[in-house]
C-alpha cells in the first residue's frame, strides 16, 4: 500500500488544461503531486475530502504589486484566502531593484501601497533583492519581473531625457543582471515616470536583452484612451522585432469615448497570434481601475518625480495652467473622465474622504475639484491612490472571457487597514468564478480555471506549475462552485471571499476551511532559460 503525505479524495478535477472535470483522487509527497486516480487503498499523514467539491490547481497572479509588502505581510492572506498561489511582481516598469545613487531616493515612490513609503530598501543589485525574497519566509509562491521604469532611473534618474547610447547599453547590462539572477522578464510602464520617457528605439533595444533569455515583455501601455489601438501597436512592433514574448498587462479600454477599443485591441492580438506571434494580455474582473491620484495630470507635471510635482503643485500659477489644460487635453488625458469617476481610495492625511468622488469631496471642502485633488496630493506628499469608474461592463465581460486573456489582479498583499484599496485585492479571482462563470455564464468552469492557471504558467515559462498532474508542484485549491463569492465591494474592501475550503501550496495547508492557517510554504521562483 502506497503511502502519500496529503490525498486529497473524491473531488472533481480541474486539471488548468480547460479540459473537463473528472472523478479523482489526488495523491501527493513532499511538494509534488505523483498519483491522479483511485487511492481508495492508499492512506496518508493527511486526508482532505473533497466529495462535492472541485479541485484545480492553484491560482497564479501575473500582474501583482506585492514587491515590498510581501516583506510587511508574509501570509499573503488576501491572496492565499482567494486561492492564489502564486504572485509575480515587478509589474508596471516598477520594482524595487536595481537601486543605484541616481535613483535611491527614488524607488520607494515607483512603489504601491502607502506603507511603502517608509520601508527600508537595504539592497543594490536585482540578485540581492531576490537573496531577501528568497530569505524570507513566506505563504506564497513569488516570481519577479525587473521594472524599466527602475532600471531606467538607475542609469538617468527620473528626468525626461533621451538615453544615450551609452546610457542604452547601462540599462540593458542590468537588465541582462536580472534576468542572470532569476527575473522572469521586463515590465514596462508607459503612464509613469520615468518609463515614460522611453522611445521606441530605447524600448527595443532593452527588449533585445529580456527576448535573449526568452523572458517575457508586461506592458502598461502608452495609452488605455484614445490611444489604445497605437499603443497595442507600439508593443505589437517590440515583440515583432525583437522576438520577445509580450504580455499586455490590464487589457481595458478607460473613458466612455473609448469604449470598444479593448474589443478592438482583442482583434488585434488574436490576429498576431494567430500568425505566431507569442502575443497575450490579462485583465481584472472590475468595471473601475486604481492607480496614483498624480496619474490624472498631465506629462509635464509629473516630470522629474514627486518632489519635483510637489513643488509644481504649489505654485498656484502652475495650478491655474492646470486648470485650462486638463479642459483642453482631458482629466487623464485622452480618458476624458469625469471628476465624479474618481473615487479616493487611500489617502493617509485625509482618511476621511477615502471612499468618496473628487466632485464630493469638493463639494464637501466648498472649492472646486481640481483644487480639491492638488490639495491631498500636496498633504499626501503625492502618494494618494484613486479608484477610476471608467470601464463599461460589457466590453469587460468580452475581455474577462476572451482565450487570450489571463486573469490578473493588478493589486498588492494589504493590510486591513483604514483605506479603501480596489476590491481586485481581494476578490478577482473568485469573482471570476461567481460572476462571469455562475451568474453572466460568459465563460465554463474549466476555461476560467485555465485563464487562472496553465495559461499565464505557460505565458511565464513555469513549467511545472498550473495544471495537476503528476511531477507538477502541488498548488492546489479546493471550493464548492455553488458558493464561492468574493464579498469585497469599493466601500468595504477589506473583506475575504467565502466557498474556498482549502488551498495547498507546495504539498502544505495554508487555507483550512476558508482560514489561514498560518503556514510558510511560499518559494521564489526563478526563472531558468
Ligand atoms: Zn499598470
Amino acid at each position: 500500500m502506497t503511502r502519500y503525505d496529503l490525498i486529497i479524495r473524491g473531488g472533481y478535477v480541474i486539471d488548468g488544461t480547460g479540459a473537463p472535470a473528472f472523478k479523482a483522487d489526488i495523491g501527493v509527497v513532499e511538494d509534488t503531486i505523483v498519483k491522479l486516480g483511485d487511492l481508495s487503498n492508499c492512506s496518508a499523514d493527511l486526508v482532505i475530502n473533497a466529495e462535492g467539491m472541485y479541485v484545480c490547481p492553484g491560482f497564479i497572479d501575473i500582474h501583482n504589486h506585492s514587491d515590498l509588502s510581501i516583506f510587511k505581510v508574509p501570509t499573503a492572506d488576501n491572496y492565499v484566502l482567494q486561492g492564489v498561489t502564486t504572485i509575480v511582481i515587478g509589474n508596471c516598469g516598477s520594482s524595487p531593484a536595481p537601486v543605484t545613487e541616481k535613483n535611491k531616493d527614488l524607488v520607494r515612490e515607483f512603489m504601491w501601497g502607502l506603507e511603502a513609503s517608509d520601508f527600508p530598501v537595504k539592497w543594490r543589485s536585482f540578485s540581492e533583492y531576490l537573496s531577501k525574497l528568497d530569505l524570507l519566509k513566506k505563504s506564497i509562491n513569488v516570481a519577479a519581473l525587473v521594472g524599466h521604469g527602475t532600471v531606467r532611473s538607475a542609469v538617468l534618474g527620473a528626468e525626461d531625457i533621451k538615453a544615450s547610447e551609452r546610457e542604452l547599453k547601462e540599462m540593458a547590462l542590468l537588465i541582462d543582471d536580472a534576468m542572470k539572477s532569476g527575473a522572469f522578464g521586463m515590465s514596462l510602464g508607459l503612464i509613469y515616470v520615468p518609463s515614460m520617457f522611453a522611445d521606441f528605439n530605447e524600448l527595443t533595444y532593452l527588449s533585445k536583452a529580456v527576448a535573449k533569455y526568452g523572458g517575457l515583455l508586461a506592458v502598461h501601455m502608452r495609452d488605455e484612451g484614445q490611444g489604445l489601438i497605437d499603443s497595442v501597436i507600439e508593443v505589437i512592433t517590440i515583440a515583432k522585432e525583437t522576438g520577445v514574448k509580450l504580455e499586455i498587462s490590464h487589457l481595458k479600454a478607460v473613458g466612455k469615448a473609448n469604449w470598444g477599443k479593448a474589443a478592438t485591441a482583442l482583434r488585434i492580438i488574436e490576429e498576431y497570434a494567430s500568425r505566431g506571434l507569442d502575443v497575450s494580455a490579462d485583465a481584472y474582473p472590475y468595471e473601475a481601475s486604481s492607480t496614483f491620484l498624480s496619474a490624472i495630470l498631465p506629462k509635464w507635471v509629473r516630470e522629474g518625480g514627486t518632489p519635483a510635482l510637489l513643488s509644481k503643485l504649489s505654485n498656484p500659477e502652475v495650478v491655474e495652467k492646470l486648470k485650462v489644460d486638463l479642459i483642453r487635453e482631458g482629466i487623464m488625458g485622452s480618458r476624458r473622465l469625469e471628476w465624479s469617476d474618481i473615487m479616493i481610495s487611500s489617502s493617509l492625511s485625509h482618511r476621511d474622504i477615502e471612499g468618496l468622488r473628487l466632485s464630493e469631496v469638493a463639494s464637501r471642502w466648498g472649492t472646486d475639484p481640481l483644487s480639491a485633488a492638488v490639495k491631498i496630493l500636496l498633504d499626501d506628499r503625492g502618494l494618494t491612490e484613486m479608484v477610476v469608474f471608467g470601464m463599461n461592463e460589457e466590453e469587460v465581460a468580452e475581455v474577462i472571457s476572451h482565450p487570450l486573456v489571463a486573469i490578473s489582479s493588478d493589486g498588492l498583499v494589504q493590510l486591513p487597514s483604514k483605506s479603501k484599496p480596489h476590491p481586485r485585492n481581494y476578490g478577482a479571482f473568485p469573482r471570476v468564478i461567481a460572476a462571469y462563470v455562475r451568474e453572466k455564464k460568459v465563460l465554463s468552469l474549466p476555461e476560467a480555471i485555465r485563464k487562472m492557471t496553465s495559461l499565464p504558467a505557460r505565458k511565464l515559462g513555469l513549467w511545472d506549475r498550473g495544471i495537476i498532474r503528476p511531477r507538477f508542484k502541488a498548488d492546489l485549491v479546493i471550493f464548492d462552485f455553488n458558493s464561492i463569492k468574493d464579498n469585497a465591494t469599493y466601500l468595504n474592501p477589506h473583506s475575504y471571499p467565502t466557498g474556498i475550503k482549502a488551498v495547498v501550496i507546495n504539498g502544505v495547508v495554508v487555507v483550512e476551511e476558508g482560514r489561514h492557517t498560518g503556514s510558510l510554504p511560499g518559494k521564489l521562483l526563478r526563472f531558468c532559460a
